[in-house]
């Protein structure tokens, strides 16, 4: 699998550790004892050494270290996948390194040590200030874990900061979605993602839902709410760059820009996926085989795929519409009339487009 080319690359680092599975996640995570973990960060530098052999003549524009939770390793662990990265990768000068992480997480020492080793966008998993919501959706973190947050932002500067917030929970109103904004927005933060609660199967919240427990909120209530906070967001100068993401000038997610607009992805890391070329796979059938051989992807790559020319147009024209431009009706093809009927999509004249409705639907997400 030669990645030979001179076009930009995104590498998306996955951590596929959680501390404690949230209700509306399916995400399984893998066995985060010290030792598993030492052995995880060895794994990924072995694949990332053997990466690097086929990855000569790409530049790194952005860098993803996400899950999971990638504060469940030690600095000292991501200080040397870091390193490993430089190492082994041409970054772009101004390359942008993105770190998913969860409130109180990061002491400031941790995150000194990251700042210090090229992160330079931090996204702060929050989804909800409202303690109801929080507790609904069982995260994995203390409600009160802001004031940790506090403790290690202060003086201390993050270069971009983003918060994560959901909209569409159960229960939640404008007044509470206002709340959580209100919350994040003391932080004066650089971008604020404002995503979709989505109801996936294989949840617990999904299954509360089911058994009549827990009233799902209506896509068009879902809606209101979004343009409610995107617009409030737009008074306050933030940009809507796309369906979800809301920057001040400078403090675009690049590593998800790129994506939206077709860049190769190299994915490390346990299930991490790729894209290159149009030929897709993902990495490990199981987590152990992919400790044992992380360096040699003949046999740890998983579900290995060619898009076809047309995949490869439907990636495109969903990335565009994603980043709320208009798409072609030929570019959509079968899928263009049921999203059309229920309103999901509008057509301006100049092309398609996401209404609020197929935003706050997660649309792409069906159709993609
Ligand atoms: S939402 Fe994040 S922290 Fe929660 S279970 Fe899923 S991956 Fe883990």
């Amino acid at each position: 699998m030669s990645l030979e080319s001179t076009r930009p690359l995104l590498l998306r680092l996955n951590f596929p550790f959680c501390a404690h599975r949230c209700a509306y996640c399916p995400q399984q995570s893998q066995p985060h004892t010290e030792v598993a973990l030492r052995a995880y960060g060895q794994a990924m530098l072995v694949e990332m050494a053997a990466a690097a052999e086929e990855g000569e003549g790409r530049t790194v524009t952005a860098v993803s270290l996400e899950g999971g939770c990638p504060g469940l390793m030690s600095a000292d662990s991501l200080q040397d996948i870091l390193r490993g990265l430089r190492k082994h990768f041409p970054l772009a000068d101004d390359v942008q390194i993105s770190v998913q992480t969860m409130p109180g997480e990061y002491s400031q020492a941790f995150m000194r040590k990251l700042r210090d080793n090229g992160v330079s966008f931090w996204t702060v998993g929050l989804q909800t200030a409202v303690l109801e919501e929080h507790l609904l959706l069982d995260r994995p973190y203390k409600f009160d874990a802001l004031t940790m947050v506090d403790a290690a932002l202060k003086n201390f500067d993050p270069r971009l900061l983003n918060f994560e917030l959901l909209y569409g929970i159960p229960g939640q109103t404008s007044l509470s979605l206002g709340r959580s904004l209100e919350k994040v927005l003391a932080y004066e933060p650089d971008h604020i993602t404002l995503a979709p609660l989505r109801l996936l199967h294989g949840t617990r919240l999904y299954d509360r839902c089911r058994a009549g427990a827990v009233k799902p909120m209506e896509p068009q209530m879902a809606a209101n709410l979004y343009e409610e906070a995107a617009e409030r967001l737009e008074s306050l100068g933030y940009r809507r760059y796309t369906a979800s993401g809301f920057a001040r000038p400078g403090g675009q997610d690049r590593f998800r820009l790129g994506l939206l607009q077709g860049e190769d992805l190299l994915g490390l890391g346990y299930e991490a996926k790729s894209c290159l070329d149009g030929l897709c796979y993902s990495t490990g059938h199981n987590f152990n085989e992919y400790l044992a051989h992380s360096g040699e992807l003949e046999i740890v790559a998983d579900q290995v795929a060619q898009l076809s020319g047309e995949d490869q147009a439907l990636r495109l024209a969903l990335g565009r519409l994603e980043r709320l431009e208009a798409v072609e009706g030929s570019a959509l093809g079968e899928r263009l009339s049921p999203l059309l009927k229920s309103g999901e999509l509008e057509d301006t004249g100049e092309g398609y487009r996401l209404t609020p409705l197929g935003i706050a639907s997660g649309a792409l997400y069906r159709i993609g």
